[in-house]
């Protein structure tokens, strides 16, 4: 989730931003939070600033750029961040796109929270911010106007600008030089505007909703690098199971041969024994034939020259007779 919270000065970036982190797991990255805690700490940066923001000017894009690029390049922000009042203008626009490019985290949505200016005074006077853990309260919603903090007790403050008379430079400064951001990212096919009153929860309801889009975009990118890395797994497999098939194939090939072989020997000697049976079953039945033939044959003649003796003999008997 890598988008940018667009609107005016108390449109609500900030609350919201706090509470989209959570839902999000990415971190709200609020470039007046950084000008703050650099002036608070009094560094080079926070001194330079201090003049500019007490008046309701932006500070240099340079002092902020480098706050910016700083916090998007912190660990925590390689997820995703959400941008809180950054940009404010043009330039810090091409910057951002130049330095996103760079660390290859391209912007994916801007969320304008559309409020109107009778609503942004009265909420920026009733600011009021807890020194301890830095919740926002509305006066209006506060038990009495100087009531401790809802959350943690911590003393509560106005802050410097949110005083009236810098609250109208502030409104200033954000119609010339911010709000044509506005029609930057509608041109970039970025932009979604968000009904930016209402409930704490009815507004978080819709920016979730603008925000459907791009988590769903984001999802099925995730997943086709999931399916890319299944795919090769499942080709590497594929080779793996092609390549064990080859050897069994081979294997079975080889065996197969063998079995071949070994049954063709089989039948060759089953074969060479039934023609042997069958050749010596000839040749006995032939033996057996003829030694069968052969007695008769020898058993006829000699009968036969016995009875033909016979016949002699009796011929021979009668001529002597007559
Ligand atoms: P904010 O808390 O966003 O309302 O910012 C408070 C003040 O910090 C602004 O009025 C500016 O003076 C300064 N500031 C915050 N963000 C920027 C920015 N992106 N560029 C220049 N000045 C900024």
């Amino acid at each position: 989730m890598r988008i940018v919270l667009l609107g005016a000065p108390g449109s609500g970036k900030g609350t919201q931003a706090q509470r989209l982190q959570t839902k999000y797991g990415v971190p709200q990255v609020s470039s007046g939070d950084l000008l703050r805690d650099a002036v608070a700490r009094q560094t080079e940066l926070g001194i330079k600033a201090k003049a500019a923001m007490e008046a309701g000017q932006l500070v240099s894009d340079d002092i902020v750029l480098g706050l910016i690029r700083e916090r998007l390049t912190r660990d925590d922000a390689k997820n995703g961040f959400i941008l809180d009042g950054f940009p404010r203008n043009s330039d810090q626009a091409g910057a951002l796109a130049k330095l996103l490019n760079d660390i290859g985290q391209p912007l994916e949505a801007v969320l304008l929270m559309d409020v109107r200016t009778k609503t942004l005074i009265g909420r920026l006077a009733g600011r009021r911010v807890c020194r301890a853990c830095g919740a926002v309260h509305a006066l209006s919603q506060l038990p009495s106007p100087d009531a401790p903090c809802t959350k943690c007790g911590g003393e509560l403050y106005q802050r410097s600008d949110d005083k009236e008379e810098v609250i109208a430079k502030r409104l200033d400064v954000y119609q010339s030089q911010t709000k044509p951001l506005i029609d930057h990212y509608q041109k970039l096919g970025m932009l979604r505007v968000v009904k930016g009153e209402g409930t704490l929860e009815q507004i978080t309801a819709r920016m979730e909703a603008a925000l459907a889009p791009a988590e769903a975009a984001a999802k099925p990118a995730k997943s086709a690098a999931v399916r890319k890395q299944a795919a090769k797994k499942t080709s590497r497999k594929a080779t793996k199971k092609k390549a064990a098939k080859k050897v069994v194939k081979k294997a079975a090939k080889k065996a197969g041969k063998k079995l071949v072989k070994k049954a063709a020997k089989k039948a060759a000697k089953k074969s060479a024994k039934k023609v042997a049976r069958k050749s010596a079953g000839k040749v006995t039945k032939k033996v057996a034939k003829k030694s069968t033939k052969k007695p008769a044959k020898k058993a006829g003649k000699k009968s036969a020259g016995k009875s033909g003796k016979k016949a002699n003999k009796k011929a021979k008997k009668a001529s002597k007779k007559k």
